[in-house]
């Protein structure tokens, strides 16, 4: 009998993004994802099911091992760490950038400058490559707030347009990193799981190409 394998997906923009994807790839949930208030879907491969996650839950969920694949942005591996799972291929979907933002009339602090992100990690090892002192302060949401009510200097967040920034007087500043969704894999059940992983992997690969990026 074959183990049931579970691939994690990330509700929003990813998952609006990806069903096309996985549909392409021969991957369909037996019933409407948007119709529904379940978190847990059987699809039309008898031992496949997917789950819907928050993005920033999906790398955890496969790093442990309560999802053998899953997908979600790099932003969110980025901030995760990486351990646990392989990033065997990008999906190129929800792309956008990871970037600095501040009101445009701030300078930059020579002492320690104040960064309001939910995206901490990312935040820290970012500005101590640039050898800048600063203290975290995270958030959950509506970073573009920070600034103007004087809890930060700068914002670490995700810009796409650039629009949510402009309307509130903000300006990106550094690019931290490219992003688009990626698909990962649990390291055991790449192993154990070979032959049902693999062959999901590639049908994905066959729909999305070949380039195999993991940086
Ligand atoms: P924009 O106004 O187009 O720059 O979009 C910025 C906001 O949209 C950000 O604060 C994010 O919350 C959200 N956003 C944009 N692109 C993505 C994406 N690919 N994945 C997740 N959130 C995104």
């Amino acid at each position: 009998m074959l183990h049931t394998v579970t691939l994690a997906l990330t509700k929003g923009r990813i998952l609006k993004e990806s069903l096309p994807i996985l549909s392409e790839a021969g991957i369909c949930p037996i019933e409407d994802i948007f119709d529904s208030r379940k978190l847990m879907f059987l699809t039309n491969i008898q031992h496949l099911r997917l789950l819907i996650l928050r993005g920033v839950d999906v790398p955890t969920y496969v790093q442990f091992g309560a999802a053998d694949l899953g997908i979600t942005g790099k932003d969110q591996l980025l901030e995760h760490g990486g351990e646990g799972y392989y990033e065997p291929l990008d999906l190129k979907i929800a792309k956008c950038r990871l970037m600095t933002a501040a009101l445009p009339s701030s300078e930059v602090k020579l002492e320690r400058t104040v960064v309001a992100t939910k995206y901490v990690n990312v935040a820290r090892r970012f500005y101590a490559g640039l050898g800048r002192q600063t203290e975290l302060i995270k958030l959950y949401g509506a970073m573009e707030l920070a600034p103007l009510l004087d809890l930060s200097d700068e914002i670490v967040d995700i810009v796409d347009t650039g629009n949510t920034l402009a309307a509130h007087g903000l300006v990106a500043e550094k690019l931290i990193a490219n992003i688009s969704s990626r698909l990962i894999v649990n390291k055991l059940a790449m192993k154990g799981n070979f032959t049902v992983v693999n062959k999901i992997i590639n049908s994905i690969r066959n729909v999305v190409g070949s380039e195999n990026e993991s940086n």
